[in-house]
């Protein structure tokens, strides 16, 4: 975005406040875990009661298996549970587990959609990679690479061929069920339903990387909402409340094959370390109240009608596609569902915008790539303020 970062002090609910003391209502949420604010209360209390006891042993605890039942019962979608400490870990686990599971090598994935710095991964890839121009890092042995085939998201005809031509050597396909990494590419659910019967099909694990929307979207997250089954489910974030958590989850047939019960092997130190789980326990507890999404969706709902209502009244180029608490700011008035779709020079707007929400006391995560995320801590004033904030914003950068 050019000009200084900011360095950020302290939160609290829906505001951050920078190094100089500026106050901030917070669109980013630490890119997502954040669904219940900075420095909730009860996460809190959970975290410093636990750290009093020890941070970590390397040994089973209760609150790891807490979480983890607090999980199981509330999701359809899988039988067994392993906690690690990043999103970038939970995905590189579930990709070995597929290939250990299936004894096949290569890997499909999506153009656009972003699964932590997996080498493997780390092509054509959203979030970072593709706001500093470069969807493919340096550092990964073309070896590696050549195991991972890339299709555009939507487009069945690519799908096919590629399916029709390495069918029988790919271990999974991994998708952000709802791609937030490289814009917000909804996919049309149609798709989604015919990439779980291709996998089928072909004997390929279906791996739904539901890091951003797991617990997001709804408490089961994507594959709850469109109620489509993954063999594989990862998750991060939201999951540990604001601490390092990941964890991935499958049947216990799949999981059966992870070590010490199977030969996948995966391991972590701090893996399951108590405070995380306390701090993913309580935030969970508070998704699992009557109403929380429901709240938190319908207001984030009213929040994208206004920017919405205005922008079209000044027939600015501009679109808000949203699903539950996230939304994106598009510079087009089209239906984007593929990275490719996005034009580049529309970042230049959401620069200009981005700045001039800085001066004006709102926080969006600073690329045109990234979504934004509302927390059950803004208030209706905070949404109010907010949307009037970003409306002059836009008069500015359409002048
Ligand atoms: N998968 C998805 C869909 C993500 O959005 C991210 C992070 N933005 C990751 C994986 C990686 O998670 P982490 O940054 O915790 O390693």
């Amino acid at each position: 975005m050019g000009g200084t970062p900011l360095f950020i002090k302290k939160g609290s609910g829906s505001k951050i406040t920078d190094e100089d003391g500026n106050e901030f209502i917070d669109f980013c949420c630490s890119w997502g875990p954040l669904i219940l604010g900075h420095a909730h209360p009860a996460v809190n209390q959970a975290i410093v009661e636990t750290a009093a006891n020890g941070t970590s042993f390397g040994a089973p605890t209760r609150l790891e298996n807490e979480l983890a039942e607090m999980i199981l019962k509330h999701n359809r979608f899988i039988e067994k549970i392993r906690f690690v400490s990043s999103g970038t870990e939970a995905v590189m686990s579930a990709i070995r587990l597929a290939r250990g599971y299936t004894g096949r090598d290569k890997i499909l994935k999506f153009e656009g959609c972003y699964h932590g710095h997996v080498d493997a991964l780390l092509v054509k890839a959203g979030s970072g990679l593709v706001t500093f121009g470069e969807s493919t890092t340096a550092g990964i042995p073309a070896a590696f690479a050549e195991q991972t085939l890339v299709v555009p998201l939507n487009d069945p005809e690519k799908l096919d061929a590629t399916l029709a031509q390495h069918g029988h050597d790919i271990a999974c396909i991994i998708i952000e069920p709802i791609p937030a990494n490289n814009g917000l590419l909804l996919q049309a659910e149609d798709f989604l339903r015919s990439l779980r019967e291709k996998c089928t099909t072909h004997g390929i694990l279906l791996i739904f990387d539901e890091v951003i929307s797991g617990f997001r979207v709804g408490f089961e997250g994507a594959a709850g909402l469109y109620g489509i089954a993954p063999d594989i489910v990862t998750y991060g974030k939201i999951i540990g409340g604001g601490m390092p958590v990941g964890a991935y989850g499958a049947s216990a047939e799949i999981m059966s094959k992870v070590s010490p019960d199977g030969p996948v092997y995966q391991a972590g130190t701090l893996s399951g370390n108590p405070v995380a789980m306390a701090a993913g326990r309580a935030t969970l507890n508070e998704l699992l109240q009557p109403g929380f999404y429901e709240n938190l969706n319908l207001k984030t709902d009213s929040f994208v009608r206004k920017l919405e209502a205005y922008c079209s009244s000044m027939q600015y180029e501009v679109s808000f596609p949203r699903i539950g608490s996230i939304f994106w700011i598009a510079f087009s008035k089209n239906t984007i569902r593929s990275a490719e779709q996005i034009e580049a020079g529309s970042m230049g707007h959401f620069k200009v915008l981005h700045h001039e929400l800085l001066n004006r006391n709102v926080y969006l995560g600073p690329s045109g790539y990234e979504v934004g995320f509302v927390s059950s801590a803004h208030s209706d004033a905070d949404l109010d303020f907010a949307a009037q904030m970003i409306c002059d914003a836009m008069d500015l950068v359409f002048a």
